[in-house]
């Protein structure tokens, strides 16, 4: 069924809580219209309908927090791979991420990839901030190659007139949000350089003004307070040192999202230990050049003893690394406690935090304390409220037909969430061959053409 008017189910998880009562909800111009008991005598689906019975339905997931241009390697001078980077949306999609929130980007890349969404049910939604905004010698132009600089992956943005500018330059090219990155330590915990008071100001006051929310990369305590003190419009990213208590209540205080991405930390050095580069399971996801980077991280990670190699984290102890996410996952649960919302990101693909595995990150928010249905309102509403995107994210009246079947009961077993059976978007059965991948190959390469002409004009 490619496009059934109905859906009948017994198990669905609305986006919010789970409802078990057999539910009859059915589909029209792309949306949801109606939803209505499905009485128990009606064993049959009427024709026409999809009927999940025995799975459980939910709508599309969304992933807060990617970068849906990314190849996904560990090294920083990443070569432009169109078929990489197609691989990674394409195989994210058939996984259940029907929507993806990309936190940096070229602009150039970010509207090809959008139109793409846009135009085709066959590829992810995509809603982008485009480049970076970033302290002048900040991260991550601390780290970033001069070449990704050029292009415009990221904005310098050294006084509150550049930083005025660079929102302007962000909302011109049509960008859905505005990222700014705030980062008082290095991810080898080396002191940098990090905007001033009065520029984070600026940013998020020009960006309410042009009407787009302000999205903050923060990773310590420090970070979250100049965010707060800014009033950005949600946090991305657990913090690595222990939360104060006065910050939890400001974050509460704010009404403002948080996006915890605790497994892309994690993963560095499970995948490493566990030799994920040798593991079937997890290299079929992703491409050739993706493996390689994997396995050149996993050696050198076992020859640099208490270290962690060069690399973004390099010459960080293991252990403090280690102790670094055993505090994020412990402020997530302040912040949950706090009763602050939390979404889901996988900050993906970078190393082993790869698109379109939401079971990865939502296991380990799960592991650390949270409930099943807070994981899986995080990878759906709670997405959605945190990107603008009211239109999904949960299974009611007037929402995109943007749904899921999955394999199995999530609420006993949050790894059936990954055993995705059936993907809609718009009420549209997604099927992903080799035309998909074509017309994402083209769309792809536009983005790299606009980007390098934007490049060139300098703008
Ligand atoms: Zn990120």
């Amino acid at each position: 069924m490619d496009r059934p008017d109905t859906f009948i189910a017994d198990r669905v998880f609305d986006g919010r809580n789970f409802r078990d009562e057999p539910l009859r909800i059915d589909i029209a111009a792309g949306r949801i219209a109606r939803i209505s008991p499905f009485a128990p005598g009606d064993a049959a689906a009427p024709d026409g309908a999809f009927d999940a019975r025995g799975s459980t339905l939910l709508p599309g997931l969304i992933d807060a927090h990617c970068h849906a241009a990314r190849v996904g390697l560990f090294e920083p001078d990443e070569a432009p791979n169109p078929a990489a980077v197609v691989k990674n949306l394409l195989t994210a999609l058939e996984r259940g991420v029907t929507t993806l929130g990309d936190m940096g980007c070229t602009a150039g890349m970010a509207r090809a990839l959008r139109a793409l969404g846009e135009a085709r049910v066959d590829a992810p939604a995509v809603r982008s901030s485009g480049p970076l905004l970033a302290d002048p010698l900040g991260y991550p132009l601390d780290w970033m190659r001069p070449f990704h600089r050029r292009i415009g992956a990221a904005i310098p943005c050294g006084d509150e007139r550049s930083a005025r500018s660079a929102v302007e330059r962000v909302a011109r090219a049509g960008m859905d949000h505005v990222k700014i990155c705030i980062m008082h330590q290095s991810y080898a915990y080396h002191p940098l350089h990090v905007f001033s008071r009065s520029v984070a100001t600026a940013i998020v006051d020009e960006a309410h003004r042009l009407g787009l929310r302000v999205f903050a990369h923060a990773h310590f305590d420090a970070d979250y307070r100049l965010a707060l003190d800014a009033k950005v419009d949600a946090l991305m990213h657990s913090a690595f040192d222990p939360l104060a208590a006065e910050t939890v209540a400001r974050v509460r205080d704010a009404g403002i999202a948080v996006c915890a991405t605790l497994w892309v930390f994690q993963s560095t050095c499970l995948g490493a230990e566990e030799r994920w580069d040798r593991d079937a399971g997890r290299t079929g996801g992703v491409t050739r050049p993706v493996v390689r980077s994997w396995r050149r991280f996993a050696e050198a990670y076992a020859a640099s003893g208490d270290v962690l190699p060069p690399g973004i984290a390099g010459g960080l102890l293991k252990d403090r690394a280690r102790e670094g996410v055993r505090n994020a996952r412990a402020n997530l649960m302040l912040l949950h406690d706090a009763r602050v919302p939390i979404a889901y990101g996988s900050d993906g693909p970078y190393g082993f935090s790869v698109l379109g595995r939401a079971g990865d990150e939502l296991g380990v928010m799960h592991a650390a304390g949270l409930d099943i249905e807070t994981c899986l309102r995080a990878a759906t509403s709670r997405g959605a409220e945190l990107l603008g995107a009211d239109d999904r994210g949960s299974i009611e009246p007037g929402r995109r037909a943007d749904l899921i079947v999955v394999d199995g009961d999530p609420r006993r077993d949050l790894g059936a969430i990954d055993r995705v059976r059936a993907v809609f978007r718009g009420g549209v059965r997604v099927a992903v061959g080799a035309a998909a991948h074509a017309r994402a190959g083209a769309a792809v390469v536009r983005g790299l053409a606009a980007t390098l002409a934007d490049a060139v004009r300098g703008t």
